[in-house]
């Protein structure tokens, strides 16, 4: 394509909410054959809320507040979306939260720090597993029966004991069944990359049209790099879509990397492409946009 038809391009994607880094990117958006997608605040709003409470001995008001004001003090430091929705949920019900030192954020594992003087971790069970805590009986089986119905669980545990489980759900955003429509009519294959579990993953997939052998879940942030790398190696051209700071080296190592624009500076600067607005279907027009200018639409 000539300079000129590169600039309109760029520029008719500046208008449809597509930042496009430079002319180069074009090249690389022509020619992805499979789109890898983070979960949560890409396809699902990451708006999560809080929606229960389980601790080891029942239902307990009190040891369920003591558990939300020790987690949602953690959590403030935190800018996880899971975050976010303990925190709202900790003030809602225990009130002003205590002030927290020695603050550790595990990438893609949850958050530890020192609480009214008691040592704190809150984040995915094999996070407390690392610890030589893993959750058993009561707890164990909340995190069963909220995960089988696509929800996540939180461990909480304090002073070296599994305490509570708090139950956090996302929603799908209403464009992202449409958007997986649209990169198959586009020829791309879908594909769902996230750091929840399982069950998470595959209600989701489910809901929006992914095939669930294309499901990758329960990895860490460096895994999500590998499963770029192993695409790669398989011949595959990839995009990736993503908006966390576990998705930036992801995003850098794909041939074509997309942010959400509503996602972390981290994510934004290691992609090609931001996507203005958040919304999944701008990303299929950047495919389409880009076989246009470079005139190799079918
Ligand atoms: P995703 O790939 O879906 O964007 P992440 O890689 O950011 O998810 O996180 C993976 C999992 O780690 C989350 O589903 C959650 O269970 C846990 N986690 C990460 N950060 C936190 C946090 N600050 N608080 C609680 N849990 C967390
Ligand atoms: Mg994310």
């Amino acid at each position: 394509a000539t300079p000129t038809a590169l600039l309109v391009g760029t520029g008719r994607g500046a208008q449809m909410g597509i930042l496009i880094k430079g002319p180069e990117v074009l090249e690389s958006t022509r020619r992805v054959d499979t789109v890898v997608l983070d979960k949560t605040g890409t396809v699902t709003t990451g708006a999560m809320s809080l929606t229960g409470v389980h601790t080891a001995d029942g239902a307990d008001e009190e040891a369920q507040t003591t558990a939300l004001r020790l987690a949602g003090a953690l959590e403030r430091a935190s800018e996880h979306p899971i975050a976010a929705a303990i925190v709202a949920g900790a003030v809602d019900r225990a009130g002003e939260l205590p002030e927290v030192s020695d603050f550790t954020n595990h990438e893609g594992l949850g958050v530890q720090g020192v609480v009214d003087g008691h040592a704190v971790l809150v984040g995915r069970p094999r996070l407390l597993e690392q610890w030589s805590m893993p959750l058993t009986g009561a707890l164990a089986e909340a995190v069963e029966t909220e995960t089988a119905q696509g929800r996540t669980a939180v461990a909480v545990a304090w002073d070296g004991e599994p305490r509570a489980v708090l139950v956090v759900a996302d929603t799908i955003k209403p464009t992202s069944a449409e958007a997986i429509a649209e990169f198959r009519r586009l020829g791309l294959v879908p594909v769902l990359l996230t750091g929840d579990n399982h069950a998470v993953a595959g209600s989701v997939a489910a809901e929006v049209g992914i095939d669930p052998e294309v499901v990758v879940a329960d990895v860490m942030p460096e895994e999500k790099l590998a499963v770029i790398e192993r695409l790669q190696a398989g011949g595959k051209v990839v995009a990736m879509v993503g908006d966390g700071v576990n998705d930036a080296a992801a995003l850098a190592k794909a041939d074509l990397g997309l942010a959400m624009g509503t996602g972390t500076d981290v994510a934004i600067e290691a992609s090609d492409i931001t996507l203005v607005r958040g919304d999944l279907r701008a990303a299929a027009d950047a495919v389409r946009l880009s076989r246009r200018t470079l005139g190799t639409i079918k």
